[in-house]
């Protein structure tokens, strides 16, 4: 097994684990998995922004399913749509010389009731950011758009660059604490369901479930 120290993080899961522990649990050390019509429609939304292609944006140029990483955190993940706008104060100097700002964009199917920006989307999109700043050598911005009222909202990251900074790497260092010990969190108290795809599979295990125990177990038989 790796260490706390070594082992990597997907971005998606500093998501999952910010939305619930449990889950990030079930689905990274269970292995669970399961759909709803929410992580569909989510799903279709990615397959047409994940073409991979280079294309034209409303200004400069843009690239699709760009594999993310940053070395200094052992984080990796997969792109939605990075843009390169020219700026000729901007950070990345591009192959044909000249200088771009450089901006993660995040597709969404459904803009959040309660406010314009959800936590957990925020979280995935300064990682990525994070992976961008060190892969493009600038200070990378972020942005979610929602498909359901096509807005684009731009995230606050740079006046709140320590705030995000150390959720991000608090969050990620009790990510590894529980897959070192393979055990799957109880459910929070509080903890909102509605919308979980893993509704399912999770009540029927809401008792603390550990893999390492049950292999111990099943070996001791
Ligand atoms: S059903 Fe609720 S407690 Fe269980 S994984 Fe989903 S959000 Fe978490």
């Amino acid at each position: 097994m790796k260490s706390c120290e070594t082992r990597q993080i997907n971005i998606r899961a500093i998501q999952h684990f910010l939305y619930c522990p449990r889950r990030f649990g079930l689905l990274e050390i269970n292995g669970d998995w399961a759909e709803n019509v929410a992580v569909v429609k989510g799903n279709l939304i990615h397959e047409r922004v994940h073409s991979g292609e280079k294309g034209s944006c409303r200004n400069g140029y843009s690239v699709t399913a760009v594999s993310l990483f940053n070395d200094e955190l052992d984080i990796y993940g997969v792109s939605d749509c990075i843009e390169f706008s020219p700026d000729k104060n901007g950070g990345y100097t591009g192959e044909d010389g000249e200088k771009y700002s450089v901006t993660f964009v995040e597709y969404k199917p459904t803009r959040p009731k309660d406010g314009e920006i959800s936590l957990p989307d925020a979280v995935q999109v300064f990682a990525q950011k994070l992976c961008g700043d060190k892969m493009f050598g600038c200070s990378c911005k972020g942005a979610i758009y929602y498909a359901d009222v096509r807005k684009r909202i731009m995230m606050p990251f740079d006046s709140e660059y320590d705030r995000y900074y150390e959720l991000v790497t608090g969050l990620i260092s009790q990510m590894r604490v529980i897959l070192d010990r393979g055990e799957i969190p109880p459910r929070k108290k509080g903890q909102k369901c509605s919308g979980c795809s893993l509704e399912n599979v999770c009540i029927p295990k809401c008792d603390n479930f550990s893999v390492r125990e049950n292999i111990r177990s099943m070996l001791a038989e």
